[in-house]
């Protein structure tokens, strides 16, 4: 027997529709590369995604076609995401940060017919417009700037919405229509497509709002440091508007002096960014005494691991709480959040700050497994380690153009690549990427856990971890360290730093001084870069 209840595709034209209509008095606030701010509203940005849909169609844009941009969290952008993706198109963020040759291999695998570029962008978008894809026919800048010499026509928003209806006829798609595409950074390999649906997308905004993971209200005003062409800024654009909060979108200016002007100028609750922009955002604070949070917000923090001084120092000097959470593009991206749950709901904020540098467990919606190297589940006791595979209703069940990975399992999982422990109250922590691990007689190091303790030592500015080759134990852990400006300690000095924390078969055989480590495009240590530059390092002896 079906229950009688009435159904309703999970559509992402049904959030805007909601937040246009109940949340009228909400804010938007936009900060474009001048630095000068724009307010709107939902039904604003309803009526401007609206404008931007009948201008897509009037260029030829249809079901399915793909739409690109290239922008920072700006309110044109968010517009965007709405528009094309309630038209029935898809919307391809694509990260600025990359490399100018892997911008273009993915406009190509996307085969983007448009491309909407930030007025800021415009001279990345000159380097590029000798490799721009076939199926390109316009290109729309989001605002006014010097367009460069480009194969394919390109106007202006404004142009583009001139003259158009405030009204869309959104239309009722299947639920299962793709809604937007987003690429992993490729630190190995060519970066690959995630293709999102509505239903996708839908699910995972009405789990981002919940109590564990951002607790997000209609009173909140949200503001995503994290890029919008980074896994859609984490969900933040569908889920805030899905409460009816309000948002600052704070354009390409990060550094921590104009985010906080923001932060109290704005009256910002809650923000999310990676583990680098709070780490500067404290440092800032901390450089004079007259720098404080008249409310302190909220912060999400994901990406790298979170280390705890960070999480301690705000909380401590700041009264600002840190959520520490886990995902990946395939992901949606949210995968777990570290929240507190029964088993520790009566711990201390310190013993708690401790245990936040573990990555958290599932919300619903997102199942778990930790398998071994022949596929068996790991203890659950916070020492064993594993592959975490995940599933559920946000996570890619294959790559965009590329069928067959051997990261979807056949019994319909998907690999993530994370090495984790699992713990007694289900609490996952990361201790390497699969491919990072260093694999030293049949057994694994983690060289996470390496690099964190070597930043224990004063003098280390930056620390990584690799393997190099070794004739008996086949690979053997190397400590590259950055020393800080006006230090000089010793290979000995450092190693010191180990005695007694990790078993003794852990501690790195060398250590290398180097000036800077390579970094990719999200921000990460680039593993395989330096992989590839040590690869013919001799241990001596
Ligand atoms: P990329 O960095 O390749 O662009 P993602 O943004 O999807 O792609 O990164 C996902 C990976 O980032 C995860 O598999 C994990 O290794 C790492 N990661 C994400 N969040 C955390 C976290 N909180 N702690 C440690 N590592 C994290």
């Amino acid at each position: 027997m079906f229950g009688l209840m009435q159904e309703h595709p999970l559509l992402i034209s049904s959030i805007l529709r909601h937040a246009a209509r109940h949340h009228r008095g909400a804010r938007l606030v936009g900060v474009d590369h001048h630095g000068r701010i724009e307010r709107s509203s939902w039904p604003e940005l309803a009526a401007l995604a609206a404008r931007i849909a009948h201008g897509l169609h009037r260029l030829g844009v249809r079901q399915g076609d793909r739409v690109a941009t290239l922008a920072w969290n700006s309110l044109p952008h968010l517009a965007l995401y709405y528009a094309v993706s309630g038209m029935g198109a898809v919307l391809h963020t694509v990260n600025p940060r990359l490399f100018r040759d892997q911008i273009a291999f993915i406009l190509a695998d996307a085969a983007d017919v448009v491309l909407c570029v930030d007025p800021a962008l415009l001279p990345l978008l000159g380097e590029l417009s000798g490799q721009l894809p076939p199926s390109l026919h316009h290109v729309v800048v989001l605002g006014e700037g010097k367009t460069p010499a480009l194969p394919v026509p390109a106007i202006g928003l404004a142009e583009l919405v001139a003259g158009e209806s405030a009204e869309y006829p959104w239309p009722r798609l299947d639920e299962r229509t793709a809604s937007s595409l987003c690429y992993t950074s490729g630190t190995t390999g060519h970066p690959k497509g995630v293709l999102y649906s509505h239903r996708s997308t839908v699910l995972h905004a009405m789990a981002a709002v919940q109590p564990d993971v951002f607790a997000l209200r209609a009173v909140d005003v949200v503001m995503p440091v994290v890029p919008m062409f980074h896994v859609n800024a984490w969900g933040l654009p569908y889920a805030s508007p899905l409460v009816g909060a309000s948002m600052v979108l704070p354009g390409p200016r990060l550094d921590p002096a104009s985010l906080h002007a923001l932060f109290e100028g704005e009256g910002v609750t809650i923000s999310a960014g990676v583990p680098t922009v709070w780490t500067n955002l404290l440092a800032w604070l901390r450089a004079d005494p007259a720098r404080r949070f008249s409310r302190p917000p909220r912060l999400v923090v994901g990406g790298t691991a979170l280390p705890t001084a960070i999480s301690t120092g705000f909380w401590r000097e700041y009264g600002v709480s840190i959520l520490h959470a886990w995902g990946m593009t395939e992901i949606s991206p949210l995968g777990a959040t570290n929240a507190r749950k029964a088993e520790n709901a009566d711990w201390d904020e310190e013993r708690f700050l401790d245990y936040s540098r573990k990555q958290g467990r599932p919300q619903f919606g997102v199942d778990l497994r930790v398998l071994d190297g022949s596929g068996r589940p790991i203890a659950e006791d916070g020492i064993a380690f594993g592959e975490l595979e995940v599933q559920g209703h946000w996570v890619a069940s294959a790559y965009f153009n590329r069928p067959g990975d051997p990261a979807f399992t056949d019994d319909g999982w998907m690999r993530t690549g994370d090495v984790v422990t699992i713990d007694p109250l289900g609490c996952i922590e990361i201790v390497d990427r699969a491919k990072d691990v260093i694999k030293s007689g049949g057994e694994w190091i983690s060289s996470i856990t390496l690099e964190n303790l070597a930043l224990e030592h004063p003098d280390v500015a930056l620390a990584a971890v690799i393997p190099v080759h070794h004739p008996k134990w086949d690979e053997r852990p190397l400590l590259l360290v950055v020393r800080k400006p006006g230090t000089s300690p010793s290979a000995e000095e450092i190693l010191r730093i180990y005695e007694g924390r990790v078993a003794k078969w852990w501690i790195p055989d060398a250590v290398e001084f180097v000036d800077s480590l390579p970094l990719t495009a999200t921000g990460k240590l680039w593993k395989a870069e330096l992989k590839k530059a040590w690869a013919h390092y001799r241990l001596a002896g």
